[in-house]
């Protein structure tokens, strides 16, 4: 093989180098890649304080690259901490076709590594599909309905499941593209979002985010390296216009000086450490922690009923 086109593995020195890393300059053959990824993931569940040796931690499974990157990376993390316990947690939002495939593939990886699974729906929660909130008329988009609504039914699944921890498979560049979007909204960043080591809302069971420091071309080539099933069906209601903006600017900013999105997420750390934290309350109508008055799932939902 011509040696300029596959040099030799900067950290072992002798397997040939199958992905480069522009921002570090190491060119990895397979086996390191994966294991300086596995090893970025412990140190940033260090340094935030994300995992104790006896937590049960519910990871958030959707089926897509980074939960199962997620899920397989923790299990590994988990394997040299034998009082830990892993329960992988799924939220069917009645999507038909997109959500059911996602789901069988969920299935199948958390059978394969032997981790218990429990989905919760939407139907269950707010009495309604994600299908059935998108076929409505609505003043937000279907993205802005799902994500908070995914966000509460992680929170109520995490708590049902009797967990410590939930993990959820945010990777950098859903990081940077948050902080991007936050500035380009004119909104400050909330740190209890933010934050990779999680504050937690009121009784919340304490979010954290392992793969915040990974990038998202790393997860899709761990995904590859794995051999993880990939999702054929895309989101029918996809396409948060803004988000993608965001993803699209920060791309081409990586391209042309690595270590840009690192940058980003590292300035969004800074400034929700910043941010003031705002006194949990509880919401009225349901009673969910909230950061005050009616919660944003109680309006969503009674707004989606009109
Ligand atoms: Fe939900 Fe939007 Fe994602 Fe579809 S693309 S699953 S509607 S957040
Ligand atoms: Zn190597």
């Amino acid at each position: 093989m011509n040696p300029s086109l596959a040099p030799v593995c900067t950290r072992c020195k002798s397997a040939d180098s199958v992905y480069h890393r522009p921002y570090s300059g190491e060119r990895l053959c397979g086996r390191c890649f994966s294991e300086t990824l596995v090893e970025r993931v412990k140190r940033t569940i260090n340094r935030f304080n994300m995992l104790e040796h006896d937590n049960r931690v519910a990871v958030g499974v959707s089926g897509g690259k980074d939960s199962l990157t997620l899920l397989t990376v923790l299990h590994e993390v988990e394997a040299e901490w034998p009082n830990s316990e892993l329960v992988a947690v799924c939220v069917d939002e009645g999507i038909r076709g997109y959500r059911d495939e996602a789901l069988g593939i969920a299935e199948r990886s958390c059978r394969e590594l032997g981790v218990e699974m429990r989905v919760v729906g939407f139907r269950d929660l707010f009495g309604e599909t994600m299908d059935e909130i998108a076929s409505r008329d609505r003043e937000l988009g279907a993205c802005s309905y799902c994500g908070v609504l995914r966000r509460r039914a992680l929170n109520e699944a995490a708590r049902a499941v009797g967990a410590d921890r939930l993990a959820t498979g945010h990777n950098l560049d859903d990081m940077a593209q948050t902080v991007m979007l936050n500035l380009l909204r004119g909104d400050t960043i909330r740190a209890e979002g933010f934050e990779p080591g999680g504050r937690g809302l009121g009784s919340y069971v304490k979010r954290v985010k392992p793969l915040c420091e990974v990038p998202e071309r790393e997860t899709t080539f761990y995904a590859y390296l794995r051999g993880f099933e990939l999702q054929s069906v895309r989101c029918p209601y996809a396409g948060e216009a803004m988000r993608g903006d965001a993803r699209r600017f920060l791309n081409q900013m990586e391209y042309r000086r690595p270590g840009t999105k690192f940058i980003v997420y590292q300035t969004g750390l800074k400034l929700a450490s910043k941010g003031e934290v705002e006194v949990a309350g509880l919401c009225p109508l349901c009673g969910s922690p909230t950061s005050g008055g009616v919660c944003r799932v109680c309006e969503l939902v009674g707004r989606a009923k009109i």
